[in-house]
């Protein structure tokens, strides 16, 4: 984008035309053109937010402490949802004031000296999680699921390209990244099977999703539309939502997902501010049949790409870009019967898969079910999670002027059940 020569010494700025006093590479995907927010235990057991800039951290409680920022003592929560709650004036005015701290060479004295390094925090949950729904909302993954649950069967319900299909999940055991995951026991019984048994399961499965954080609460009674999500919508997570095959496919009919997916969901520890995303805004595929009026206005994806990685071999790169449905319809959708939303809300996407098996978001869908193992990096095969496995989920996505935005990583390690 060009710029106009004359432009006045400080402009209002965009984040990135003034770079940092702090030493950030221009590739560095946590510059100041991102600085998503997060809570990190500083190494007391205490619990503070911050601003993530390179591999740093910047204390936001201090910061406010300082008199450097105002958030009507917001800051000072060990949870974003207070802050969440101020709405987007707060948040619009916060991101340009930390812009402003971080850029300017008047404030380096001040703020430097709140800088912790990345690693020697632990980052913890970001938000107390309120309620939370997970979408189904990429084609691809919806067929592919369809396919091998319902085997036989049209792999799409006739549903499907008219709502986007959700169901409400257990926000209580959704954790942060670098929580182990202990293999859930459940129920299950094969077609052939004459009863069920109860076991650890063992179609233990990853599903690679991205998280939408709402920060303003709504009124009950009271829809959102479609363009209300640039009001209502915080920012954006890594979502892995663990999922337990065989209990799922024995229990999900007729009501939906329940234990095979409720043992836990993994997030990442950055929620990544919508505005940090505007330059990754790309248009959804084309709906057919035409959608009902309610979820017609938004057809805004975002180009998120995400990556999976399986004991360290990159086994797949879902592309969020492909997705039916958006987050703007799907926020419209949850609320369109007047319920409300909270601060610290979740939704996920739903598994992103694209149309290669190179692309999908899921293990059930990598090894068509367990027929088809993939061969890592150090030669052993998989099907599904083993115990000691580790998969991390990363993505970027294009941020302002030629940057990357980045959203770190959900990462977790399988551990035995315990009982
Ligand atoms: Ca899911």
């Amino acid at each position: 984008m060009s710029e106009p020569s004359d432009r006045p010494s400080r402009p209002a700025s965009k984040p990135s035309e003034r770079p940092s006093w702090l030493e950030i590479a221009a590739d560095d995907p946590f510059g100041v053109h991102n600085l998503p927010y997060g809570a990190f235990d500083p190494g007391d057991g205490s619990r503070r937010l911050g601003a993530r800039i390179g591999d740093r951290v910047l204390d936001l409680a201090a910061l406010e402490r300082a008199g450097l920022v105002e958030a009507r003592g917001t800051l000072q929560a060990a949870t974003l949802n207070p802050y969440m709650a101020l709405g987007r004036p707060y948040w619009k005015a916060v991101r340009d004031r930390l812009t402003e701290l971080l850029t300017d060479q008047i404030f380096r004295y001040r703020v430097e000296r709140l800088l912790v390094p990345l690693a020697d925090v632990t980052p913890g949950l970001p938000f107390e999680v309120g309620d939370y729904v997970d979408f189904y909302s990429s084609q691809e993954h919806a067929t592919n699921l369809g396919r091998l649950f319902r085997p036989g069967s049209p792999p799409l319900l006739p549903n499907w390209k008219h709502l986007p299909i959700g169901y409400h999940g257990r926000a209580g055991t959704v954790v942060v990244s670098g929580t182990d995951i202990v293999r859930p026991n459940g129920q299950r019984k094969p077609p052939d099977a004459p009863a069920p048994t109860f076991g650890p399961s063992q179609r233990l499965d990853i599903e690679a999703e991205v998280g939408f954080v709402v920060g303003a609460p709504s009124s009950l009674g009271t829809p959102l539309t479609t363009k209300d999500f640039y009001e209502y919508e915080f920012g954006v997570v890594l979502h892995n939502d663990r999922s337990a095959r065989e209990l799922q496919a024995w229990e999900y009919q007729p009501l939906g997902p329940f234990l095979g997916k409720s043992f836990a969901t993994s997030v990442s520890a950055w929620v990544v501010p919508l505005d940090a995303l505007a330059q990754a805004r790309v248009p959804a595929p084309e709906q057919s049949p035409p959608v009902l009026p309610y979820l017609a206005d938004e057809r805004t994806g975002y180009d998120i790409r995400i990556e999976v990685v399986w004991n360290g071999t990159v086994v797949s790169r879902p592309p969020f870009s492909g997705l039916y449905w958006t987050p703007a319809q799907q926020l419209a959708h949850l609320t369109a019967n007047g319920a409300s939303v909270r601060p610290g809300d979740l939704y996920a996407s739903g598994t992103v898969s694209g149309a290669k098996r190179a692309e999908v978001g899921s293990f059930i869908e990598l090894t068509w079910g367990g027929a088809e193992p993939v061969t890592l990096a150090d030669g052993r095969t998989r099907t599904f999670l083993e115990d000691g496995d580790t998969v991390t989920l990363t993505a970027t996505a294009p941020g302002l002027d030629g940057t990357v935005v980045g959203f770190g990583e959900v990462v977790g390690r399988i551990q035995p059940p315990r009982r």
